[in-house]
């Protein structure tokens, strides 16, 4: 494996994750292939780029910035395996490349955040995914759409299928995200029927680890939220009751899932919940968080947050089946990880 990355947290998993795809024989399939990532530079892009760069594919990666941050691959921009266009994916001009995969993430994920840009939430889901999607009709590539559990909406059925197909308020303040991603996902099969293009539409649950930003507070992903408040010694905020629950999936489980995805021919055409069906409640999580970090925080009860979903849990019965995967990374070791990558990054 050869990796300019030095940080050792990251390190360790991209190794282990490569190790494993060696195993399962998909290592190969990436080697020398042209790929394009839309939101290069976010929590997920990032930590795909430099897996796929471990294993030997040219990556061309594009993000604007918004979310994502450079500091996640300026490591990368020292090889010859990485080029970056800062670039609104809705703006997409078309490539040098030939590319081969296109891995399109590009998206606002956080609630926090999304609610106060909800045009720019939707306009990347609907615009962008058109414009990545028409990069992959015309090189005739593989076109990776990642999209959320937030289809779904607040589900009644749990552990959710895919076969579920959601309850979400089209006029509600969350809908700027999962309606978007609802089109993206209709127009991603509109792609497959219409122009035959392989599609592959994963429906992401809560993803968790090194380099979701902790940093910004009005980001405000629960997880790293929670660690930086409990390291920083302030007040937890658990929005309303703190009853409603989330299954949190480490960030090495969801690349490994994903590239065996991608990798697998037959599996043209499919969607795939990818999550860790652990489900925790966010009273439970921030409990978790102050014992893991030997915190002396409280626990402070703020509004809830408008439409907040009140059970998430994936049912991944068919990921396990079509990835032979399933995740590996316990709540507990996944958030001692995350916590020892943040730990140093406070001083
Ligand atoms: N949450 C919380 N306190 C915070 C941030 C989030 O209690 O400071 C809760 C939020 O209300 C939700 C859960 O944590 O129930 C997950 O929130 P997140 O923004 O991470 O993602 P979501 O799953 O809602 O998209």
């Amino acid at each position: 494996m050869s990796t300019p990355l030095e940080d050792p947290v990251v390190k360790m998993d991209i190794s282990a994750i490569v190790e494993a795809l060696e195993e399962k024989g998909y290592a190969d399939f990436f080697k020398e292939k042209t790929v394009l990532i839309t939101g290069v530079a976010g929590f997920l892009g990032s930590w795909l780029a430099d897996t796929l760069v471990a294993l030997g594919s040219h990556i061309v990666g594009v993000d604007n910035l918004s979310t994502g941050s450079l500091n996640n691959v300026k490591h990368l921009l020292k090889t010859k395996h990485f080029r970056f266009i800062e670039a609104d994916v809705t703006k997409l001009e078309p490539l040098e490349e030939k590319i081969d995969l296109v891995l399109h993430l590009a998206a606002r994920p956080s609630p926090d955040d999304y609610l106060r840009h909800p045009v720019e939430t939707l306009l990347t889901s609907s615009e962008g995914t058109l414009k990545a999607l028409e990069v992959a009709r015309r090189n005739d590539a593989v076109f990776l759409f990642t999209s959320t559990s937030e289809v779904y909406g607040d589900a009644e059925v749990i552990p959710t299928p895919e076969t579920y197909w959601g309850k979400v308020n089209p006029i509600g303040p969350r809908s700027c995200y999962d309606e978007g991603k609802r089109y993206a996902e209709a127009l991603c099969m509109a792609y497959l029927r219409q122009y035959g293009l392989d599609v592959k539409i994963s429906r992401i649950f809560n993803t968790y680890g090194p380099r979701l930003d902790w940093k910004n507070p009005g980001y405000g992903r629960v997880v790293v939220k929670f660690i930086a408040q409990a390291l920083k010694g302030e007040p937890i905020t658990v929005h309303g009751d703190g009853l409603q629950t989330r299954s949190f999936c480490y960030v090495s489980d969801n690349i490994e899932a994903h590239l065996i995805f991608l990798a697998k021919k037959e599996l043209k055409g499919e969607v795939l919940n990818i999550g860790n069906p652990e489900e925790v409640t966010i009273l439970d999580l921030a409990k978790t968080v102050i014992e893991l970090t030997g915190s002396k925080s409280r626990i402070v009860h703020t509004p809830p947050r408008p439409d907040d979903p009140r059970r998430r849990k994936p049912d991944i019965t068919k990921a396990t089946k079509l990835l032979d995967w399933k995740p590996k990374i316990s709540l507990r070791e996944g958030l001692a990880k995350t916590i020892e990558w943040i730990k140093p990054r406070l001083k």
